[in-house]
């Protein structure tokens, strides 16, 4: 969830029965009323945010509450909460500093850990340096 704008400089602002729907939620944390949009700015189609995380069960896995709504028309058709499951890309997969894309499955504009300046596999400490610190 981002409360600081980090992309898209579309915001939501939650309506008090959203609120209380996403309180409600066993296991989630404090949900923030006002969110941005956490896609690339100059995205296409829907806005969306996480708008709660909740912990697992023992049997049930940890699932995500996004929030969507449609550009230009915050409260307009369109607009929900639904749960999404999470983009399965990673940035150096397998590696000790490896980082998963924040944002839902098939999301339009880039993965958010592209986002600002480009970063390569030069910009991060290698996973031996790592390993040795860690000793
Ligand atoms: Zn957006
Ligand atoms: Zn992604």
């Amino acid at each position: 969830m981002s409360i600081r704008r980090v992309s898209c400089p579309a915001r939501i602002v939650f309506l008090d029965g959203e609120m209380a729907a996403l309180d409600e939620l066993e296991g989630g944390f404090t949900a923030e009323q006002a969110l941005w949009c956490a896609l690339e700015e100059g995205h296409t189609g829907l806005h969306h945010v996480i708008a709660q995380c909740v912990r697992g069960t023992e049997t049930a896995p940890p699932w995500v509450m996004w929030a969507r709504w449609p550009p230009g028309n915050e409260y307009g058709p369109g607009r929900e909460l639904l749960r999404l499951d999470s983009c399965p890309a990673k940035f150096l997969a397998g590696a000790v500093s490896e980082q998963a894309c924040s944002l839902p499955e098939g999301h339009v504009g880039r993965h958010d850990y592209e986002f600002g300046p480009p970063i390569t596999e030069a910009d991060v400490m290698p996973d031996w340096l790592l390993r040795r610190l860690d000793e």
